[in-house]
């Protein structure tokens, strides 16, 4: 597969282009927000930079990886020529099945659509498309240049074929797919995430401290982060909407989302992304320190 599609170029998008790109393939990123795609292909250089200053690319394999990215703000001249193409919009059913009904419209018939979601159920997004046997989970995970992970998800209906398709398609992209089945979060975020809302939820009730809690959590489980400081890494607007679909899927109310997180995404507090959550974050530093209104607690 040379021709790659790459739908939404935010936290997620911009990494799977990265990708694709070093690997060879001719990659059309979309989104429908030229800010996101410059600042898309602004991190993708950056990150660049830096494998080029470790040694584990050199100079003509970052102006090549480069070279293969094109940006559209269009999804129609960006899908036409698409073999395969891996959406990574945001984390809403209603967005994914417009965007899986016009994929399926645009892209050649053979195409294969992937989705990175979270936890949006794969049968459903692939109900909406004329090629539901073509449609699979393609769940990377962040960084994706650094993270080896994909889970892969069969729909209900996905083909054999399209299935080992893309397990050697990311075997090639140097990653390890694991295969899953479609259930609410498949598996890492069905684990993940009641993790994460379980922190939360000891905060909100004065158990400890955000840095507490994540200190517990990195030194006490040898977890390299903490479940407060991956969630902002994560985006806590993501996390809500795992945990909604979660809770929705299952009707477990053991995954109904902290009212503090609902509070935080309402107030815009997103996390890294917005520059604070549970830390803050200060743009061209590493500094992280405990977010305001969560000092107090500390
Ligand atoms: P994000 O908010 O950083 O980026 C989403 C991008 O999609 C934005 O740039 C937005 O402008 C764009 N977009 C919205 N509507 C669009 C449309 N119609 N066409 C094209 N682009 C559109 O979100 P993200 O964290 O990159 O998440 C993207 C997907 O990846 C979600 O499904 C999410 O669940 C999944 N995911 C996220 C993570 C994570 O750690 N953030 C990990 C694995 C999977």
């Amino acid at each position: 597969m040379k021709n790659i599609t790459v739908i939404g170029a935010g936290t997620m998008g911009n990494g799977i282009a990265h990708v694709f790109a070093m690997n060879g393939h001719k990659v059309n990123l979309v989104d429908v927000s030229q800010d996101a795609l410059d600042r898309a292909i602004a991190t993708i250089s950056k990150n660049l930079d830096r494998m080029v200053s470790k040694g584990i690319l050199d100079e003509t394999q970052r102006a090549d990886t480069l070279a293969n990215l094109e940006t559209f703000t269009d999804l129609k001249p960006a899908v036409t020529k698409a073999e395969l193409v891996v959406e990574a919009a945001t984390e809403n059913v209603e967005l994914k099945l417009k965007i899986f009904q016009q994929m399926d419209e645009l892209a050649p018939s053979k195409a294969i659509l992937a989705t990175n979601t979270s936890s949006i159920s794969i049968t459903k997004i692939a109900a909406v498309t004329n090629r539901p046997t073509q449609v699979i989970g393609m769940h990377f995970m962040n960084p994706v240049p650094v993270m080896k992970l994909v889970e892969v998800i069969r729909g209900y209906a996905t083909s054999n074929e399209v299935n080992r398709n893309v397990m050697e398609l990311s075997r090639a992209l140097g990653k390890v797919p694991v295969e899953v089945n479609d259930y609410p979060g498949f598996v890492a975020n069905r684990i993940l995430m009641p993790m994460i809302n379980e922190a939360i939820y000891s905060l909100f009730e004065g158990v400890a401290g955000v840095e507490e809690i994540d200190t517990v959590m990195r030194l006490g489980m040898a977890h390299p982060m903490g479940p407060l400081q991956l969630a902002d890494f994560i985006g806590l607007d993501v996390c809500l909407a795992i945990l909604r679909v979660l809770h929705e899927g299952f009707g477990n109310p053991k995954y109904a989302p902290c009212p503090l997180l609902v509070n935080m995404v309402t107030a815009g507090r997103l996390g890294i992304k917005s520059g604070e959550g549970f830390y803050m974050y200060k743009p061209g530093t590493k500094d992280v320190e405990v977010a305001g209104n969560f000092k107090q607690l500390n």
